[in-house]
């Protein structure tokens, strides 16, 4: 029996192992696993070349627990080591790498992200047991089967071993504080969790626990949508069907398979929802992209699939890495690629499909210039009267009969079609389109065109009277003096003490309305920024509203001439009216216009 000291002088790296790395102990199943689909991957290729190694045809991983002996085993039937190779890799070059792994992230707050992204390897496996135990007879001829024991100190013990036959045993005797990994449903879950695709079967329980062939590692040509949507549902059993996906295949100047699909996505973000599963050569690693992918990408489901995305490196490193900009450039490449392929071979169906995907090229759009540049023959501008058309295609049909005294293009939208009807109307009368713009992301690609069109600027229906909506210098004629004017402006300023409002004077048709309540394009969506906490220096901005007194309109005259009592409640009413239009009369004030409206009929 040999015995002696790993070689160096780090005592305490398996209490660091234990207490500081605590967040993620349950990747010490997939690291064993992953080295065991290693040992066998590796025997594959060296019978390809001509190599002795026996049989490599139906290899099988086995995890087997005893709950009597408090032990988790998982075999292999790979290359095997001698005692040799354990000393070489195990002793040496396995525990200086955990103890550099060790060094490097014990005091580092992002540990728990990057252990659970890259494991310690082998070592990892003192996370759970005290103790550990290695049998492993090497494929190679006339060698002798070794055991390896250590008891998570820095003395080992290497022993003839029993066993007989090529591969690897490692034991784990499973310490009090996590007995859990010693529960059936427990590993099986895990096993679930991180090799549910990996390419050598592993069975657990009676069971093979894993698809070896997943989906996106086959050739698309040979796969059917009913196969797409089947594996759809092997990863979210729960989710609606997808609408459509792409499959990716690179393997130059990176490697990168995986299968994304598009949900349909609704207007509320679920922030459960399904995410994209990250492998690292068929082995799970997270379902936490958010490093990798840009923010928009993460609306997709499905697969990504690349040992070049770096995971032993902090969130930054990771984001300025040059493989996985180009992997993230490539996906959003793809993703565009696929949406104009999809519209030019049906354009009606992919009208169908825009409000379902609609959400997610917006995001894009405004977040990726590229992106923006790719989608921007696809983006569908939709009215309020169920009619699509492209963006670009869209300004030029509007040009003509709305562009303003400056030359800008505008382009109208509501954003709640029902509550901004009135002013709607309006604008069709004047043979305006209005766009709807309901989608929560629409405030900032409202902005985002905007600033990307050239003169061209975005109005919602209710942000100016009809004549200012798009300025086109036409005046009308007022029939009242500029004394009357005045005087009906102060009436109003007198009558309604209410700083909410401002009044102004304007003439237009008499059939147009008598007040007409508007607030500022610019002034609401700073507000609505505000409120969705994008801009926090603005604060709590007062609602302001505009009021538009129409002094052409009968009721005009019929102001000015009462007075008192009668003009107060003239105004009054008027204003609630306007209020309706806008959906701005509520709680006490309907209740009591209500009232007034109802005795009024009694008289
Ligand atoms: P890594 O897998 O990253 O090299 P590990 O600490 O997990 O690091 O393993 C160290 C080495 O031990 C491996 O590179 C391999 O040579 C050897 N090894 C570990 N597990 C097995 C196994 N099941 N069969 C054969 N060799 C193994």
């Amino acid at each position: 029996m040999q015995k002696g000291k790993v070689s160096v002088n780090t005592e305490n790296i398996f209490p660091i192992i234990k207490k500081f790395l605590y967040t993620d102990h349950e990747i010490f199943l997939r690291e064993l696993i992953s080295n065991a689909v290693d040992a066998s991957n590796k025997l594959r290729v060296l019978a390809a070349k001509g190599e002795k190694t026996g049989q490599t045809e139906d290899m099988k991983i086995t995890v087997k627990l005893d709950e009597k002996k408090k032990t988790l085993t998982i075999s292999d039937q790979g290359i095997g080591m001698t005692a040799e190779e354990i000393d070489k890799y195990i002793n040496q070059i396995a525990f200086s790498g955990a103890e550099e792994f060790v060094e490097k992230f014990k005091d580092d707050k992002d540990s728990a992200n990057i252990i659970g992204h890259f494991g310690l390897g082998f070592y990892s496996s003192f996370m759970v047991a005290d103790k550990v135990e290695i049998v492993s007879k090497s494929y190679k001829e006339d060698t002798e089967s070794a055991h390896w024991v250590c008891e998570g100190t820095t003395d080992f013990k290497i022993k003839k071993g029993k066993r007989k036959k090529r591969g690897t045993d490692i034991v784990l005797h499973i310490n009090e504080e996590n007995a859990d990994f010693l529960q059936t449903f427990k590993v099986s879950e895990l096993l679930k969790k991180y090799c549910k695709f990996l390419p050598i079967e592993i069975e657990f329980d009676g069971n093979v626990v894993n698809n070896t062939n997943p989906l996106w590692k086959k050739n698309p040509s040979d796969l059917k949508d009913e196969d797409y949507i089947a594996f759809y549902k092997e990863l979210y059993p729960f989710a609606e069907e997808p609408l459509f996906w792409i499959h990716l295949n690179v393997d130059y100047p990176f490697n990168l398979t995986g299968v994304l699909y598009f949900p349909k996505i609704k207007k509320d973000i679920d922030p459960n929802r399904n995410k994209i599963q990250l492998y690292s050569n068929q082995v799970f690693v997270t379902d936490n992209v958010e490093d990798i992918v840009p923010e928009y990408l993460m609306l997709l489901h499905g697969v990504i699939d690349s040992p070049d995305i770096p995971l032993n490196v902090s969130r930054s490193a990771l984001q300025a890495d040059g493989n996985v900009k180009k992997i993230t450039g490539h996906i959003s490449k793809k993703v565009a690629d696929k949406l104009n392929e999809l519209y030019k071979k049906d354009a009606k169906d992919f009208e169908a499909k825009w409000s379902s995907i609609n959400l997610f090229v917006k995001y894009g759009m405004i977040s990726d210039e590229k992106f923006y540049d790719r989608t921007k023959k696809i983006c569908l501008m939709k009215d309020v009267d169920g009619k699509h058309t492209i963006l670009d295609d869209y300004i030029e049909e509007i040009k003509a009969n709305q562009t303003d005294k400056d030359g800008n293009t505008i382009a109208l939208y509501a954003s709640n079609p029902d509550e901004q009807y009135t002013y709607i109307q309006k604008a069709q009368d004047r043979r305006y389109n209005v766009l709807l713009m309901d989608e929560l992301i629409d405030n900032h690609f409202v902005s985002n065109i905007e600033q990307k069109l050239e003169k061209v600027m975005l109005k919602r229906v209710d942000a100016d009277t009809i004549d200012k909506l798009i300025d086109k210098d036409e005046k009308a004629e007022s029939v009242l003096s500029d004394d009357e004017v005045t005087k009906l402006k102060e009436g109003f300023e007198s009558n309604i003490a209410d700083d909410t409002f401002n009044f102004q004077t304007i003439s237009l048709s008499p059939d147009e309305d008598f007040l007409t309540i508007t607030r500022s394009e610019w002034e609401r969506r700073m507000s609505e920024m505000g409120n969705m906490g994008g801009v926090a220096m603005f604060g709590e901005m007062p609602e302001k509203y505009t009021v538009s007194i129409n002094t052409n309109h009968a009721l005009a005259k019929k102001a000015l001439d009462s007075k008192d009592d009668d003009q107060k409640a003239l105004m009054a009413n008027a204003l609630d009216l306007a209020k309706l239009a806008q959906n701005l009369l509520k709680g006490k004030a309907l209740s009591d216009f209500i009232k007034r409206q109802q005795s009024a009929l009694v008289d």
